[in-house]
């Protein structure tokens, strides 16, 4: 197992990349990445490219230096893939890691095949901000690096709430608090605190919501018009589906906004019967047992047909097993 000082030896410039609509695993991972190969090896010149991101994450170090701009001619010694659990998922970054001599994804979702050289997938780990930081040497972390990655400890684990929550993810949060991070800044400031327009697209989702499968189903779709009606945009979706799988009873919890003419993005979360992953992949998406996402072309009502008959025949597996038993 080679370590990040190790992977960076001979390399003059290097590229950070995490994946498309990045949330705070992505943007975390990727400046603590950039900040901590910034400590330990000064030479080294690092560029990290990435969608614009939510301004809650704007006080991170570093987020003033990273390029929304994938159309630079440039290419790179070493490219860091965060985060992503296909190369799709980078979207048309994608171009510096093919254009890299040597490539490394670090990553933590179950659906990754390992499209990199060198390929650190941890399933167990709740983030990829807990795999980085699990690379790190913790005596040459600064705060920096330690508030980047706590932030994306904090957003991958729903403040530390979520079944990928782990011993270990508390041990590391431990530790990168004793770097002197401030963790309810964190937690109030960039998970908690909504905007206006965010607390009325989550009442309006939660009204639009429906039950299926007697009960054990919940599912809500926003339309443009409603994200126009709110005044947001489909960046500012965070927390409705986790509003929304805690809704008593369920064990599948679906929620689709339109995110183009025709189009819906999907997330999907699991309680404890359903791998909502198997779901998401079937549509060519990706993610974890209990949390994974995609995006699919048709109608709200279509694509809601088919995830509950999907999640359907799971639930229908696990009762037919509890029978034979
Ligand atoms: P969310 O529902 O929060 O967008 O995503 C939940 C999980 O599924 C995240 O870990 C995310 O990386 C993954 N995910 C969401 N959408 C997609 C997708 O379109 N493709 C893949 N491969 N993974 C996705
Ligand atoms: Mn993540």
């Amino acid at each position: 197992m080679m370590s990040i000082e190790e992977w960076v030896e001979g390399a003059a410039t290097a590229v950070i990349l995490g994946h498309v609509h990045p949330d705070g695993d992505c943007v975390g991972s990727c400046l603590g990445l950039r900040s901590y190969l910034r400590a330990v090896k000064p030479e080294l010149c690092v560029q990290v490219y990435l969608e614009p991101f939510a301004g809650e994450f704007h006080f991170l170090t570093g987020a003033d230096a990273v390029s929304p701009d994938f159309y630079e001619e440039k290419s790179y010694d070493i490219c860091f893939a965060l985060d992503c659990s296909d190369r799709e998922r980078l979207g048309d970054a994608v171009r510096y890691l093919d254009g890299a001599k040597r490539t490394v994804c670090l990553d933590h979702h179950i659906t990754n095949e390992g499209f990199a050289d060198v390929n650190v997938i941890r399933p167990h780990a709740s983030s990829t901000s807990e795999v980085l930081a699990e690379l790190m040497e913790p005596g040459k972390m600064d705060r920096a690096t330690a508030e980047c990655l706590y932030l994306g400890i904090v957003h991958d684990t729903g403040v530390f709430k979520h079944s990928n929550t782990s011993e270990k993810t508390m041990r590391i949060a431990g530790a990168l608090l004793a770097k002197g991070v401030s963790s309810s800044h964190i937690i109030d400031d960039t998970f908690y605190r909504k905007t206006f327009g965010q607390n009325r697209i989550l009442g309006c989702a939660l009204l639009a919501a429906e039950l299926r499968l007697d009960g054990r189903l919940i599912a809500s779709c926003v339309t443009g018009k409603d994200l126009e009606r709110c005044g947001v945009t489909n960046r500012n979706l965070d927390g409705i589906i986790d509003q929304l799988r805690v809704t008593e009873g369920v064990e599948v919890a679906v929620f689709l906004y339109e995110a183009g003419p025709g189009e819906y993005k999907v997330s999907l979360r699991s309680n404890d019967l359903v791998d909502v992953s198997r779901i998401a992949r079937s549509f060519g998406g990706g993610g974890h047992v209990k949390a994974a996402g995609c995006t699919v072309a048709g109608t709200c009502g279509d694509i809601l047909e088919r995830i509950t008959a999907l999640a359907a025949e799971q639930l229908g597996q696990q009762e037919d097993g509890a029978a034979a038993h």
